[in-house]
């Protein structure tokens, strides 16, 4: 098989129920561009029947298909990550395997990319996600908005296509806590959004809990800026300043009206107030210096426990 046009890359965690309907709506989409294609999933560990599926589904359509099992669950970023090294189209796309974003748009970000842009990300107007979700992600947004440089209208939107040029560099950079769309962003020259349709999760459940969406939000901020420590600086300043001028207040107080003891639960509610600053604080750089620990183990990021490839792909692939 010759190099294709685009590369399609599907991170899969558990995702039995929905993988037939993927695969039988993906595959048309694609064949109606006209444009010669590859279509890359990564397992990420699932535990039902998705990596059995999708060695079928390789079977199926050995041309357009890379099966990539990895040995453990790394998280969605990660996987793709994982699929990435292994693309070779011009152009990139990134998709999830729920069909919350429809294949049939692909086309619509393809055509796009042809006006000249290297990054053509997406929002959904209409999101069927539920209220609080959309509420989350709203705030989160601003905050990363603040601290980041970078402005996406819809950091959920995972539909999105990059340029050669971008998955090279993203390939380079060996990230570890990562988030593909702001990384991408970062290194893009002529970034581009759209809107495209959003439609409920076809089967099975989101896959993040609400636990994981914090640690994600963490990654998004503590990976692409340094602002925050700035931030802890500017409180520990505000702090200082503050306390100084309670303690002349105070002074002035024991010289005027002498002794006193009143006010003793209100520097109860102070010091828990500023413990809880420095755990906060502690807390945040341990955020930075768990990022400099993991990079400088340097173990190897995730492990492929097997490739499903086209024989003379693999030829090609370690030219
Ligand atoms: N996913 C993954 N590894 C994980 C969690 C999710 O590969 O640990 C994949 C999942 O199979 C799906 C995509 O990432 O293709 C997005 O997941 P999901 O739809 O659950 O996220 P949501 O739409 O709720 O943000
Ligand atoms: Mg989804």
């Amino acid at each position: 098989m010759n190099k294709p046009e685009i590369s399609v890359v599907i991170p899969v965690y558990n995702e039995e129920a929905g993988l037939t309907a993927l695969f039988t709506r993906l595959y048309p989409a694609l064949d109606s561009l006209g444009l010669t294609y590859e279509v890359i999933f990564i397992n990420d560990g699932s535990r039902d029947r998705s990596a059995a599926m999708l060695a079928e589904q390789w079977r199926a359509r050995p041309d357009a298909t890379c099966v990539v099992l990895l040995n453990g669950n790394y998280g969605q970023h990660m996987a793709i990550l994982a699929g990435f090294e292994h693309t070779r189209g011009d152009i990139v796309i990134t998709l999830d395997a729920d069909l919350q974003n429809p294949p049939e748009e692909i086309g619509k970000l393809v055509a796009k990319m042809r006006e000249g842009h290297d990054y053509v990300g997406t929002f959904r107007l209409k999101r069927r996600d539920s209220l609080f979700r959309r509420k989350a992600s709203a705030a989160m947004n601003q905050l990363r908005e603040r601290i980041t440089r970078i402005r996406m209208a819809d950091q959920g939107c995972m539909l999105r296509v990059y340029s050669r040029r971008i998955i090279d560099i993203i390939n380079l950079c060996g990230e570890i806590n990562t988030f593909i769309p702001a990384l991408a962003y970062t290194f893009a020259q002529n970034p581009v959004e759209i809107e495209v349709s959003h439609e409920e999760r076809f089967a099975g459940q989101s896959k993040y809990s609400l636990y994981s969406l914090i640690r994600l939000n963490f990654d998004l901020v503590t990976g692409f800026s340094v602002v925050p420590l700035q931030w802890l600086s500017f409180v520990g300043v505000v702090l200082a300043s503050g306390s100084a001028a309670l303690f002349i207040l105070l002074l002035v107080r024991r010289f005027i009206i002498g002794a006193e003891v009143q006010g003793v639960f209100t520097l109860f509610a102070i010091t828990f107030f500023l413990l809880g600053v420095i755990i906060f604080a502690l807390g945040l750089l341990g955020e930075y210096i768990g990022r400099i620990y993991q990079k400088v183990r340097a173990r190897p990021r995730y492990l492929v426990r097997a490739l499903l490839q086209q024989r003379d792909n693999r030829a090609e692939h370690s030219r």
